[in-house]
């Protein structure tokens, strides 16, 4: 399939490429594939009216039937998903098999919340005074503003979008400059959709603001923008959270991570391989829950690292849209050139670099293909305890559990963690409150790849943000309690008397 075949199968005409001042270019083979017209600021501005007048109506609207609109939503992407998928493929550059991956995912939170419409439950409480009941219940937030990360295009979003709907709130969405196309795709999605549900879906229900970050800043700047769910790097959420922080707005953050497996001695070690390369390959590195750090025992540590460094050398690495690749090429020079450069500092701190450098380099001059890294460190030094978006894999030694425990926990951020052991004991305290310090801790399976029932999120720099699953769909509504007194008496709380 061409490109033009790709971007027309996904619903993007010549007019919708062209004519503007953004520079799509392809990470594939490095050639423009589209010049954008951008938003501005002022132009954001209005659309968020728009977007805030859609909330007084959808607030409304029955969350049941909100529930329709996703579950539209979803049929439409199971309809549309290999073309979208490999637009994800076109534009970020991850194989296919993880581009229609991220659409299937955007489909499982469709179904989620769609289910969810039928409930977003309440409580009833207590009261301690005759005749009167108490509950807590939950009423639509407002617009939620989604910005989002180059390296998944398209799935965070829907994690936001589908449960924001549901609770009753309008969307929209700054996606990533370097990734606006399949935005802009599932955009002419939603209002395909918006068409069929008919006219209880106000217009302005989804947006779509192209452009850079300061149509991101025009989102956390504007008071009519209730809820600011951001995906990115962490200075990136730093600005945001410092901005919404300015007018006391809410924000759910999803920063970076820099997340750990430890090996035990006990760990099937074919399993551990599997998971280790799945982890730290795909996607070429360019996960937030990519495997950054191995903590290997000492006793294990020679029957795997070797096998590891083996295995690396036989990636196949090439064009991501064609069968058989695993590892496409980074988003561009700069991340390449960021590689580089950690690999450099590792030597220097000590490391001995397997793999590394720039790959297929006479056949795609204009992209940034790497192979990828893995490196043996004498300990846990400066340099992991950044996250360098590139296939880098650090590797050290550990002999106590605690020990391990400890370099796991001791870099600033705190997504996602695992260990590989069979032993009940291990795991278990792994997962205790004196264990992984993260907001995913998993036993025998890698750090990443995570599905859409758990709720997704981590602590410290990764933001403390939870979305997706579980009861996630709590930050896109405003709780509210209520004391009804259903008596001919008024009796004040705690036995205060007020006689007038
Ligand atoms: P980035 O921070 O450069 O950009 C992310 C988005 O933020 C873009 O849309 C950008 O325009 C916008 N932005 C930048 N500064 C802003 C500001 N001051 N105000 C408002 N918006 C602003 O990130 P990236 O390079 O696209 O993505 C890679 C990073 O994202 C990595 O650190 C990765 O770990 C992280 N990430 C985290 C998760 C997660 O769920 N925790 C998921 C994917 C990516």
């Amino acid at each position: 399939m061409s490109y033009k075949d790709i971007l027309s199968a996904a619903g993007l005409s010549a007019s919708d490429l062209s004519g503007g001042t953004l520079t799509v270019q392809t990470p594939v083979d490095g050639s423009e594939i589209a010049q954008l017209a951008v938003h501005d600021v002022s132009t954001a501005n209005a659309m968020i009216e728009k977007s805030h007048a859609a909330f007084l109506v959808w607030r409304s609207v029955p969350a049941p039937r909100r529930g329709e609109f996703v579950r539209l939503l979803g049929e439409e992407l199971r309809r549309q998903k290999q073309a979208l998928g490999a637009l994800v493929t076109l534009e970020c550059g991850k194989i296919l098999q993880e581009g229609l991956g991220e659409v299937q995912e955007m489909i499982d939170i469709c179904d989620f919340a769609v289910g969810l419409s039928r409930q977003l439950y309440g409580l009833t409480i207590a009261s301690e005074r005759p005749g009167h009941s108490m509950r807590e219940t939950w009423h639509p937030m407002g617009v939620c503003g989604v910005i989002t990360a180059f390296n998944f295009p398209v799935a965070p979003w829907c994690w936001n979008a589908a449960l924001a709907l549901v609770c009753g709130d309008p969307v929209i969405w700054k996606p990533s400059e370097k990734t606006p196309l399949t935005a802009l795709a599932v955009q002419k999605i939603c209002e395909s959709v918006r068409a069929e549900f008919g006219e209880d879906a106000p217009e302005g229900l989804t947006q779509v603001l192209i452009g850079e970050r300061d149509l991101g800043e025009a989102l956390t700047a504007h008071k009519n923008v209730a809820l600011i769910s951001a995906t990115g790097s962490v200075p990136m959420g730093r600005a945001v959270a410092a901005d919404m922080s300015k007018r006391l707005g809410r924000t759910i953050l999803e920063l970076g991570g820099n997340n750990a497996m430890i090996v035990a001695p006990s760990a099937d070690l074919e399993m551990a391989l599997r998971a280790i390369v799945f982890s730290a390959v795909g996607t070429a590195g360019q996960r937030c829950t990519t495997l950054r750090r191995l903590i290997v025992h000492e006793d294990v540590y020679d029957a795997l690292v070797p096998r590891l460094v083996t295995a690396y050398r036989g990636l196949p690495i090439g064009d991501p849209l064609e069968d058989g690749t695993l590892v496409g090429p980074l988003i561009d020079a700069q991340a390449l050139a960021a590689m580089d450069a950690a690999l450099e500092t590792a030597r220097g701190e000590g490391g001995t670099v397997h793999g590394g450098g720039q790959a297929l380099r006479a056949t795609h001059a204009n992209a940034a293909y790497a192979h990828p890294a893995i490196v043996e460190m004498p300990e846990q030094s400066e340099i992991m305890h950044h996250e360098t978006f590139a296939p880098i894999l650090y590797v050290v030694r550990y002999r106590e559990l605690d020990e391990a425990i400890a370099l796991q926990n001791a870099v600033p951020q705190g997504l996602s963690s695992c260990i590989f052991s069979t032993d009940i004991r291990e795991t278990e305290y792994f997962l205790s409150a004196a264990g992984s310090d993260c907001g995913i801790a998993n036993v025998n399976i890698g750090p990443s790849g995570a599905e859409i029932g758990g709720a997704f999120g981590g602590e410290k720099d990764t933001g403390g943000g939870r979305e997706s699953g579980s009861d996630a769909w709590k930050a896109y509504m405003r709780r509210q309690a209520n004391t009804v007194n259903y008596s001919r008496e008024l009796p004040l709380a705690q036995g205060i008397r007020f006689d007038i």
